[in-house]
């Protein structure tokens, strides 16, 4: 360029400017997804995803008695600095049960979950699951002992696949390290991975957005993707925070349907919501909080009509 312009400067600044420039407008999520789209790299790979199943499976955890006691929450105190964000809580959940957990927004319900699932950890009191202590254990360890959890807000990645999002709920079930996945010795073993993960997304219902990108799932479809990826650990107990949140009538129709069908299946389930219809058209049992404490427990239509439950929950039975 100094040739060309008969001067001397900065001019690789200049060029390379200009260059960001371009990529900026052309190119914001980098250069790879342009020459993935330029070689079509991508749909070989999700040809042979259909075609191919795994020679062997993933191995499955043997199902609890139907009816047998999965966990066991005794006497679970959780302190935030002074304030007592639950109190002596106390609480069940059998196989083959749903069992909900309502109360006003505060009253310490995500908290509980936190302890159980080990996210983080409770004060005092003595949490089992499947007979075992697990108070002490990170919430990895437990996971790996067949809890599976949703969080109250959605938590997925937009940009990738319905498949992808799901498979990631199956890497505890991997055996590889990262220096043989560097090396792509995980190539079988990722194929079971995927294939339990698209197995799980097909018993949910999503078989056909396998290869969609989550970001353009509506909400109700995510709340189901996430309880896919759930699946994916081949759970004795799913703990979910309020899955019902924000969907509409027929998406909610739709997840209680698949709820029952998974307890129909054996499975434990322990669900915080806000709706009362939803909970009270779903759960075997409802245990009620206010303020972090125990304020209720029993058969939906006995909460119903408990006027304690009433004054806390719906604020009072003449409101
Ligand atoms: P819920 O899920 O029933 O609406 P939460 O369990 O989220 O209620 O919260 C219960 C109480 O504990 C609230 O008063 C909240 O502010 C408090 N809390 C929750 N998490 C924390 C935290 N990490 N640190 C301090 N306080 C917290
Ligand atoms: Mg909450």
């Amino acid at each position: 360029m100094p040739k060309l312009l008969g001067a001397t400067g900065n001019f690789e600044m200049v060029v390379f400017g200009l260059l960001t420039i371009v990529v900026l407008h052309r190119a914001r999520d980098g250069l790879w997804p342009i020459l993935l789209r330029v070689f079509a790299i991508v749909a070989p790979q999700r040809q042979q995803m259909r075609e191919v199943e795994p020679a062997l499976p993933l191995p499955r955890r043997d199902a609890p008695a139907p009816g047998s006691e999965v966990l066991k929450v005794i006497d679970v105190t959780k302190r935030f600095g002074g304030l007592v964000a639950n109190n002596k809580m106390n609480l069940t959940v059998r196989a083959g049960e749903v069992m909900a957990l309502i109360g006003p927004n505060g009253a310490g319900k995500s908290t509980l979950f936190n302890c159980i699932s080990g996210v983080n950890p409770a004060t005092e009191g003595e949490i089992r699951f499947m007979g075992k202590r697990i108070d002490q254990l990170g919430s990895r360890e437990i996971a790996k002992q067949g809890m599976s959890r949703s969080f109250q807000h959605v938590r997925l990645n937009q940009d990738m696949t319905v498949l992808e999002n799901a498979a990631i709920g199956a890497h505890l079930r991997g055996r590889k390290n990262f220096v043989q996945s560097a090396w792509r010795l995980d190539r079988e073993e990722e194929r079971r991975l995927l294939w339990e993960a698209a197995h799980q997304l097909q018993r949910c219902g999503l078989g056909e957005h396998l290869f969609d990108t989550c970001g353009s799932l509506p909400l109700g479809k995510q709340r189901i993707v996430e309880i896919a990826r759930a699946l994916c650990s081949d759970p004795t107990l799913l703990l979910l925070d309020e899955p019902a949140a924000g969907l509409r009538h027929l998406e909610k129709r739709a997840l209680a349907e698949l709820l029952a069908k998974l307890r129909g299946e054996g499975m434990a389930i322990l669900l915080v919501e806000h709706d009362m219809d939803f909970v009270m058209g779903l759960a075997d049992r409802v245990l009620v909080m206010e303020f972090g404490e125990y304020l209720a427990e029993g058969l939906p239509q006995e909460i119903q009509t408990n006027p304690k439950v009433l004054e806390a929950y719906l604020g009072g039975v003449d409101e």
